[in-house]
């Protein structure tokens, strides 16, 4: 038995279990948080987003919005939502022992669909999850309260201007003062998003001596000698991609995060949420374009015919439906393993795998949003009309390939992985 299907249905538009086929990965919960999320969207959010892409910011009292809706609880915890934040609001009222990896798939695909909200959570997406995977409970229920009411809010920065795929050559500094309280913190981070309406800043620094060992994570607040500005990057200024600057921060050292010199560590294991999230955001924005070239390929002629029935036409969809289904169906491969996993065997087994989907996943909007672009013709290149959608997917590729691990370096680390776990593998074997 199947139910009906929900949403467009137009090819790939929407998941194959949207359209009633069956699934072993969503169960009624994972339907209820679908249409929740896709409500509040159409409500809250599709309406306003070309105003404030306009106006360059989304409203703050937006941000509260989410927090009273129930979106940034399951947003800063990801994949699983401690027990200690039953009180805090979920959306479509799922109980934090219901909430999985699949749930945040849902949610982020219909956040990325909803319009421009999705943006005003990347800074608690990265930047949370250190806080609650490393950090004493201390530090853990000084600060949590305030980012999960969306009082206060975070970001990550670890990208300097000489140092980006290379994190352990990190410059910026933290030296303890001569009575052992503080840090103080002098440096720069480049391309933080969200960072211009950050509070608190999750940042890797330099405690110790060169190289990785000598990383740790502090969280910094919005403080005198913490100053900030916009970079305007291609995909727009509701991400608020921000220059950080640090000059004579003092931060107690309290806001240490674990232990000094375990922030690469920490940083490398938050890279892999980061990047199955991409794959995510990928994945709709994949649909959308495939959705809006659909409509345009079944109403446009040329040469007295609907551009569908020209079967180059056919083929760019052809391909285009192939590469999106087969991605959802990896990610959902990778969701299914963590959550069977515990959190050092998925860090473990699947460091190389997430950055390969990362990579998978750039290499597949490049070639739906080129080929959709196609199919739009001039209206592809034109903001505004039935080709805007498609129009800012285009321009957003590189924030598929760049962000979070760049394509070349990740190809390359996803080999290094496999590599890895197979002499383990064989070690092992050769034991027995
Ligand atoms: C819009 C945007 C948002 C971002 N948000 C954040 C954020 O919130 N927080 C944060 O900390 N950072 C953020 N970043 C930074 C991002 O993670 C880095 O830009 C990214 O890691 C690449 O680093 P880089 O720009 O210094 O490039 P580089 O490290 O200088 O690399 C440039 C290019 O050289 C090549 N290359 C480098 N090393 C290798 C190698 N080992 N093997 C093969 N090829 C190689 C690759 O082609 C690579 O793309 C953001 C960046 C952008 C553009």
């Amino acid at each position: 038995m199947t139910s009906p299907s929900y949403g467009s249905t137009l090819p790939w538009a929407e998941p194959s279990w949207y359209t009633g086929r069956p699934s072993p990965y969503y169960k009624e919960s994972h339907r209820r948080l679908r249409d929740a999320v896709r409500k509040w969207c159409d409500e809250h959010i599709a309406p306003y987003t070309d105003e404030w892409v306009e106006a360059g910011a989304v409203p703050p009292s937006v941000y509260h919005e989410c927090a009273k809706a129930g979106l940034l609880v399951p947003i800063a915890s990801g994949k699983a939502i401690p027990k200690e934040w039953s009180h805090y609001p979920i959306i479509a009222g799922i109980k934090p022992e219901e909430w999985d990896g699949f749930h945040d798939f849902v949610l982020w695909d219909e956040l990325i669909r909803g319009g421009g909200a999705a943006s005003l959570f990347i800074g608690l997406t990265v930047g949370a999850p250190p806080l609650l995977k490393f950090a004493n409970k201390k530090l853990q229920n000084k600060f949590f309260p305030e980012i999960l009411s969306g009082e206060k809010r975070i970001c990550l920065a670890v990208t300097e201007p000489a140092a980006g795929s290379d994190v352990r050559n990190i410059t910026t500094t933290a030296e303890r003062t001569s009575d052992g309280k503080h840090y103080i913190v002098n440096g720069e981070k480049k391309w933080i998003t969200n960072g211009m309406f950050s509070d608190y800043f999750m940042t890797a620094v330099r405690t110790g001596g060169p190289g990785a060992e000598g990383i740790s994570m502090l969280l910094i607040p919005r403080s005198e000698g913490l100053r900030t500005r916009p970079l305007p990057v291609i995909t727009g200024p509701l991400s608020a991609t921000t220059y950080v600057t640090f000059e004579d921060v003092k931060v107690p050292v309290e806001y240490l995060i674990g232990q000094e010199g375990h922030g690469f560590r920490q940083t490398m294991v938050n890279f892999n949420h980061e990047r199955l999230w991409v794959a995510f955001q990928a994945i709709r924005g994949c649909r959308i374009a495939l959705h809006d070239a659909f409509q345009w390929a079944l109403k446009r002629e040329a040469f007295d015919k609907k551009l569908i029935e020209q079967p180059v036409v056919r083929n760019k969809f052809a391909n285009a439906g192939r590469q999106v289904e087969a991605l959802q169906a990896w990610t959902e491969q990778i969701v299914y393993e963590l959550e069977h996993l515990s959190d050092a065997d998925g860090a473990r087994l699947l460091g190389g795998t997430t950055a390969l989907l990362k990579v998978e996943a750039g290499m597949v909007c490049k070639y739906v949003a080129e080929e959709c672009l196609k199919i739009m013709g001039g209206l592809g290149l034109t903001k505004t009309g039935q080709g805007a959608r498609i129009e800012a997917f285009y321009r957003s590729v590189p924030s598929f390939t760049v962000p979070g691990g760049s394509e070349d370096v990740l190809l390359d680390l996803g080999v290094r992985e496999a590599l890895k776990l197979h002499r383990q593998a064989e070690k092992a074997q050769s034991k027995l």
